[in-house]
């Protein structure tokens, strides 16, 4: 069986990741990947925003240490992108990063559902604490739905990030997530099945069976993402990704080229 497309990767420069651009290739080709994207999380408007992410002044060198992947490894296809966090009022500083190099894709991520708290951070699981859960996943996925209706974006990360350290609503949040998709599938955004969820508390890939099951009912395209953090996360947990996407009746999965998009069947 040929692995779909990995395309969520990161780099040292995020300060929480290791492993160079041609290591991580390297380990993906060991696996049979045809393609790779890399997309390390983008420098903010302000450096010193928060501590793990590369500073504006780095853009380039990401851009040049992927381009070094490419010479290494010509083999394989190597997509250069970015995890850009989506910040309501931070829409022109997105709309600049993209004008700066040939990106591939964008994949918008919500992690900060204030201006301080990111809430899969586990310096500050004692937000979580004095929270309701279901008004954090409520202002979580209100940020998601923006995102997605931002235009800026080709993909979304990691859909139920909240769900990271098991802080559950009781209530149901159907409701969340059809708005959501709803506005994925309106404004043409795919959404990302993202394996990394496994190896955090949840110990469930991003997002949960019954939102890849809603997905496809409204037919909002898929993209496949390890969320890798170091070489030998490239490419992990695919096979029980892979499953998950076929349950839920997905046939194809998206690559994007200049952020121009392709469906490829899986
Ligand atoms: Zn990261
Ligand atoms: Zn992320």
């Amino acid at each position: 069986m040929s692995l779909p497309a990995d395309y969520h990767m990161h780099t040292p420069l995020c300060l929480h990741a290791v492993g160079e651009p041609t290591e991580l290739a390297a380990h993906a080709v060991k696996l049979g990947l045809k393609e790779i994207g890399f997309s390390d999380h983008s420098p903010m408007p302000r450096d010193g925003f928060d501590n793990w992410r590369m500073k504006d002044s780095q853009l380039d060198e990401y851009v040049a240490r992927v381009e070094q992947a490419r010479r290494d490894h010509p083999g394989l296809v190597i997509k250069l992108a970015l995890e850009v966090d989506y910040l309501p009022g931070g829409e022109d500083w997105i709309r600049h990063l993209a004008t700066r190099h040939p990106w591939d894709y964008f994949i918008g991520a919500v992690h900060y559902v204030s201006e301080s708290w990111d809430l899969d951070n586990p310096a500050k699981i004692s937000e979580w604490k004095n929270r309701d859960p279901m008004e954090v996943w409520t202002v979580y996925f209100e940020r998601l739905t923006m995102a997605a209706e931002s235009g800026l974006f080709d993909i979304i990360a990691h859909a139920d990030l909240c769900k990271k350290f098991c802080f559950y609503p009781k209530q149901d949040c159907t409701p969340l997530f059809t708005r959501f998709l709803e506005a994925a599938k309106r404004h043409g955004v795919a959404m990302e099945l993202n394996t990394a969820g496994l190896r955090k508390d949840c110990k469930e890939i991003y997002p949960s069976p019954a939102i890849v099951q809603l997905a496809f009912r409204l037919g909002v395209p898929i993209t496949f993402a390890s969320d890798a953090h170091a070489p030998t996360e490239v490419g992990m947990n695919f096979p029980e990704a892979i499953q998950l996407a076929r349950s839920a009746g997905y046939t194809h999965y998206l690559r994007f080229t200049r952020r121009r998009r392709e469906e490829v069947k899986l």
